[in-house]
Formats: C-alpha cells, structure tokens, sequence
C-alpha cells in the first residue's frame, strides 16, 4: 500500500499557506495536524444542513445528527479495533481521557499503599493528573528512569513493578524525545501484578496502526487534532470491565439514568462518562477523520514516514554543532535537537523567518528536560503530507541557523 504524497498535498488546504512571504514548510505535525479536506468539508455539510442536538430530540432532525454522532463512535471504536464502541468515550482530548481515569478510575480504585508507575518521559497531562489524584487519595507516585539515548530503563521497570502498583500509565511515542516504548511487553508484566495499564497514545496513534486489543492496553488515549481532525475532541478507549468498574467523574445531563432530587443513578458506559450536549460537530468531524485515515492506510502512512525519515535524519546529521535528544533504537518519525550557540527558540525564530514552523520548548515534558540538563529543544516532526522538499527547506534554513548563531 502507498499513495502520492503530492496528490495528498493537495487535499490539504492548510498547506498551502504562506509565512513571511515564503511558502509554509510544516513540520509541527505532533503539536497539530492540518485538516484533511474530507474532515473540513464533512464538519461544514453538518453545521450547514445536518446540525441539531443529540440524545434529546424526538424530532428527525436531532434523530439524524444521533445517528451520525454514534456513526463517529463506530468509526473510531474501527480505528483503533476496540471490540465495540461502547468502549470508546468522547473526551475534549487525551487530557482530558487521562483527567477521566484519574479522577474516575483513580479515586475509585486507589487508597494510601497504592502505586501508580509513570516514566521519566512523559507528557505533563501523564503525569500531573497522577498527582492530583495521589494527593487527594493518599496512593503514590512512582517513575521508571530514562537511558541516555531516551529509551527506557527496562531493568528498572521490572524492579519498580510490584504488587503494589495499581496502574502503570505510559506514553506510547514520546513527544520530546521520539522514543516508541514496547507497551505490548510492558501491558504484559502490568497485568502479571495485577495493574491497569493505560496507554497515552497521543503521538502514536497518527503515525503506525493501533489495535487496542492486540495491545491489551486497559486504557488507550488520543487526540483528534494530531489525527487530521479538529480540535476539541478526543477518545478514551477502555476495556468494558475497566469503565464498567469506574463511577461518573462530571454529572450533569445525559450521564444519568433517573434523577431525583435526593439521589440520581448513573448511565452505562460510555454516556456515563459524557455529561451535558457533547461537541457534535467535532465529534463527527473526528470520525470522518478516522474513516479517512483508515481508506488510505495507516501502514500506508507508516511506510511513506519510515521512508522519509532517514533523509531528515540524515539533514540534521550534516548541521554543524546540532545535536538530537533522542535517538533510542526504536523511535518514531520526530527529532528533537539543540544547537551550539543559541537557544532553542532561536532555532525556531530563525526557521520561521525561512517559512518553515517547528516546535521549540520543554514540549510539556520539563522532566524530560531536566533529565538531559537542557532547557528546552527544537523539534522536527513529520505527518503524512511531509515530503522530501520540506525535508530540503528545513536542511537550508538550519544551515543558515548555524552560520548565525555559532
Ligand atoms: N500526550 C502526548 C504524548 C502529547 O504529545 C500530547 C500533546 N502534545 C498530549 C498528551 C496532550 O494532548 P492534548 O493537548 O491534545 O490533550
């Protein structure tokens, strides 16, 4: 399977803009993806001709825009091969999919002598949730160190991982480093102490196939804008014991099954986790975005990265006094590096300059930071539109960054 990365180019109109006079070169794709047409144009036939509300109306007008929010759901429960899509949740975003086990699964699930087992690589909505939950019951909060190449210090996983760890939660790509963490191994040796495992696969959903059952993850959590899709929205895909087991974290309409003014009792799995009128379009939008992805392949769009990835690597590679964070064995399609001589926004204020946008700063992991004694990197990263022209504009621009700031 492949496709043509110009042709696909040409499906998305975010691409064709311009900064400082010079057309864009992309390369912030794990910040945010640009939209596929597929996505604007179906968001725009719902808000035009199709809106009403869901769940509420008997009118066919609310019945459609019903069908077509759940249609969403199927399409996203098909991404990822949840085994139905009451296992998938819509949330704001995988934020907010953490914030929900935190505060859901967390509060009722974790007391004091409990453990929950981070890494030193993950994104803060992976870690401070984590804390707020620990402080409110009393569980603590541990974290596997990073080897100097990013990848995980497996031997001390295993010695982290006992019995008293309830819930492992791990990034699956990440975001600052790259590193693609072995979550089938790790999900293993969580459900051999007992433990969930949730996975946040924030950055790996967009880039390789994701099939939540063979990863037999307890928890998987994304979200839509690094899909293609809009903002706003996200999943939490939860095993149906998993959410079956997890009181309601906001109440409000729709979330419940009789309210009185004494005492209210609760939906099932996923309306549970749902309160109030949900964001439709987004939603709807989320689940075009899904059923594009899967007609042109995630294997496809794992290949063409694959494919691309060693001429960027091999771009940075030949700038002088560049250095990568990141360069575990088993990494996906972003870079992030320093440069001698400037800070990382430097980099980036210079590459700006060139039209071309990267991401400089702690990148929300200032653990990560920490660890390697840096302040913050810049950071290159792919998408399934990226070409080897973009690839070629970022080479020149970081030349020049280099001449100019060393
Ligand atoms: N986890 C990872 C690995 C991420 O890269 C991000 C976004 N940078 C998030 C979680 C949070 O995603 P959002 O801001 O869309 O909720």
């Amino acid at each position: 399977m492949s496709y043509n990365v110009d042709t696909l180019r040409a499906e998305f109109p975010g691409l064709a803009g311009e900064a400082h006079g010079k057309p864009l070169v992309y390369l912030d794709s794990a910040a945010t993806t640009q939209k596929h047409i597929s996505v604007i144009e179906r968001m725009d036939r719902f808000l035009r001709y199709e809106y009403g509300t869901v769940h509420r109306g008997m009118y066919a007008r609310s019945v459609g825009s019903t069908a077509m929010y759940e249609l969403a759901r199927e399409q996203v429960a098909r991404f990822f091969n949840a085994p139905s899509e009451s296992n998938i949740v819509f949330t704001m975003g995988c934020t907010d999919a953490i914030n929900l086990v935190a505060w859901s699964w967390g509060r009722a699930h974790l007391s004091a002598g409990d453990r929950i087992l981070i890494t030193g690589m993950e994104h803060h909505s992976n870690i401070v949730p984590w804390q707020l939950v620990c402080e409110f019951t009393g569980a603590e909060l541990i974290h596997c160190p990073l080897l100097d190449d990013g990848s995980l210090d497996l031997a001390a996983f295993d010695e982290l991982l006992d019995e008293r760890v309830k819930l492992v939660s791990v990034i699956h790509v990440a975001n600052s480093l790259g590193t693609i963490n072995p979550v089938v191994d790790l999900a293993r040796k969580a459900h051999a102490v007992g433990a969930r495992i949730l996975v946040d696969g924030a950055q790996s959903s967009p880039h390789m196939p994701i099939d939540v059952q063979a990863l037999d993850c307890d928890f998987f959590t994304c979200s839509a804008h690094k899909l293609y899709g809009p903002t706003g929205i996200g999943a939490l895909y939860g095993k149906a014991d998993a959410l079956q087991s997890m009181p309601p974290w906001r109440g409000g309409g729709e979330m419940i099954e009789r309210v009185t003014l004494e005492k209210s009792t609760y939906a099932e799995p996923p309306a549970r986790f749902e309160a109030g009128t949900p964001p439709i379009v987004e939603a709807i939008g989320f689940g075009q975005a899904c059923a594009w992805l899967q007609e042109i392949g995630m294997d496809a769009i794992q290949a063409h990265e694959r494919e691309l990835f060693p001429i960027a690597e091999q771009i940075l590679a030949d700038i002088p006094g560049l250095h990568r964070i990141g360069t575990a064995p088993e990494r996906s399609t972003l870079c992030s590096f320093v440069m001698d001589g400037g800070h990382a926004s430097d980099i980036a204020a210079i590459l700006d300059m060139e039209g071309v946008a990267v991401r400089a700063g702690h990148h929300c992991a200032q653990p990560v930071m920490d660890r390697f004694g840096i302040p913050a990197t810049a950071r290159i990263s792919l998408g399934c539109y990226t070409n080897v022209a973009d690839l070629e504009r970022a080479g020149a621009a970081l030349r020049k960054a280099a001449d100019m700031l060393q």
